[in-house]
């Protein structure tokens, strides 16, 4: 039986260094399972022809990974700026909301411009203010309608057109600004499979989208971005909304205490692990090799802790959009996850709770499984749902295959922990569907002669339809 290359799957963001043809053949050859577009920077006639692209060289390869676009949300940011301005600690300056390209100083006090010109309704004397992703703190000393004084409690620099960050501060943004409509018309007309929004607060906000994405003929899924306090404190709730999560850990480790980091992550993951939701960690993976060809120590073990806590997914940002070092950076992920896996001792996730009874016997197929030589699951889906559920139970080392006859979800489901998929017909008599399944596998040389498949299926029995677990040995 063929080995997988690894359980955990991998996201690449898509560009510069990535968006060639001979590039993005070569991440799909090498197990990216999933492209990210990001939307903060994306074009439409961008994201029109990387899309193509990526699905007609992934129907080559016979290996299509999934599209996620993701939309930016309600973002913050400073005006444009003509030159960098140097800010000095104790010095002053007001957030203003027309454009100063070349900010006056107004009595010893800088003008800067934000993009929000109701920010001063949300925000109240003491507030910290963040801005370029946490760099240049402020602390607010006077808020009025037309301006927000601010103290800077740093020597920095300014650039123009840089994030702001209000930890703990409800903006009163919508979840769902015009922009993301406008770049989820062109994902929707794209077949994008999933769609991750930024800066998730509640289910609400998830719901508000699915809508949108149903009205425009779209059922992908949604992958909630979980990257500030108000999405950590309603987790429990945008679990069961959203269809995925995202550690989004960049806004995440400038919205909430640095030091509640990895105890947010450690918790949200335990919980998508328990619902059966699909959960990636996401940004800073291996960040210094966007400038170097190997990563620091403490990437490899921030690496290896997201694969041991159970993550489905491993995301890469910088690293493949304009990183120097693109495909070492995949190749670390490979090797990294790869050896972990191969160290976790075999078991299956406690927390897991299934409710149908065919759910349940998955639990005792992935047992089989991994108490038996040369063996795999191998499962036939729908909706997606058993195969989340599979992935869930987290069987390490058993292949799981996953059939479906659903064109785009077996792109789906490759976001999901351990599972291999693949688009067959099904027959309306089951043997015939297990038995093109395992004929595929032998010829795609997943399987050989005498490798065990342990299947949960429908079969004919006494006239009915009846779920069953079956052994089967490969001739
Ligand atoms: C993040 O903040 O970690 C993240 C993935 O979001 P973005 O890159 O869109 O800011």
């Amino acid at each position: 039986m063929k080995k997988l290359k690894r359980q955990t799957k991998v996201i690449a963001t898509i560009g510069p260094a990535t968006e060639s043809e001979e590039n993005l053949e070569r991440l799909i050859t090498e197990g990216v399972d999933m492209c990210r577009l990001n939307m903060a920077h994306a074009d439409h006639d961008w994201v029109r022809e990387i899309s193509t692209k990526i699905r007609i060289i992934g129907k080559r390869l016979n290996r299509e990974p999934a599209i996620m676009m993701d939309v930016k949300g309600p973002e913050i940011r400073t005006g444009y700026l003509q030159n960098e301005i140097k800010l000095k600690k104790e010095g002053l300056i007001d957030l203003v909301f027309e454009p100063q390209p070349e900010p006056p100083i107004l009595e010893g006090v800088w003008q800067i411009e934000v993009n929000y010109d109701k920010l001063s309704d949300h925000i109240k004397v003491g507030d910290t203010v963040l801005l370029d992703n946490g760099l240049i703190p402020l602390s607010v000393i006077k808020s009025s309608p037309d301006q927000i004084r601010c103290q800077i409690l740093q020597d920095s620099i300014l650039k123009s057109r840089r994030h702001v960050n209000l930890p703990g501060i409800e903006t009163g943004l919508p979840s769902l600004t015009e922009k993301d409509r406008r770049d989820s018309i062109v994902g929707i007309e794209c077949k994008h499979d999933y769609f991750a929004l930024s800066f998730t607060r509640d289910a609400d906000s998830i719901d508000l989208f699915r809508s949108f994405l149903h009205e425009n003929g779209s059922d992908a899924q949604i992958i909630a971005k979980l990257e500030d306090q108000k999405g950590v404190s309603n987790i429990d709730e945008i679990i069961s909304a959203s269809d995925a999560i995202m550690i989004a850990r960049g806004d995440l480790g400038i919205e909430c205490a640095l030091e509640e980091l990895p105890i947010i992550q450690r918790k949200t993951v335990g919980a998508c692990l328990a619902s059966g939701k699909p959960v990636i960690v996401a940004t800073h993976l291996l960040e210094s090799m966007i400038e170097s060809p190997v990563p620091t120590r403490a990437e490899v073990s921030d690496v290896a802790n997201a694969v041991n806590e159970g993550a489905d997914s491993l995301m890469l940002s910088g690293e493949t959009t304009t990183g120097k070092y693109p495909f070492q950076s995949l190749d670390m992920l490979n090797r990294i996850a790869s050896k972990i896996e191969s160290e976790i001792t075999p078991g299956l996730s406690e927390e897991l709770r299934l409710f149908r009874p065919k759910a349940k016997m998955l639990r005792s197929a992935a047992m089989l499984a991994m108490k038996m030589k040369n063996s795999a699951v191998l499962v036939f889906t729908r909706s997606g749902d058993l195969a989340a559920k599979l992935g869930a139970l987290r069987p390490n080392g058993a292949p799981l295959f996953a059939f479906t006859d659903i064109d785009g979800l077996h792109r789906r489901l490759r976001l999901i922990w351990g599972i291999e998929p693949f688009l067959m017909n099904f027959s309306e008599d089951p043997e015939i569907t297990i038995k093109n399944a395992i004929d595929k596998l032998v010829k795609e040389q997943w399987v050989e002669s005498g490798d065990q498949l342990i299947t949960v299926t429908n079969v004919f029995a006494g006239g009915k339809v009846v779920e069953s677990i079956q052994l089967r040995e490969v001739e």
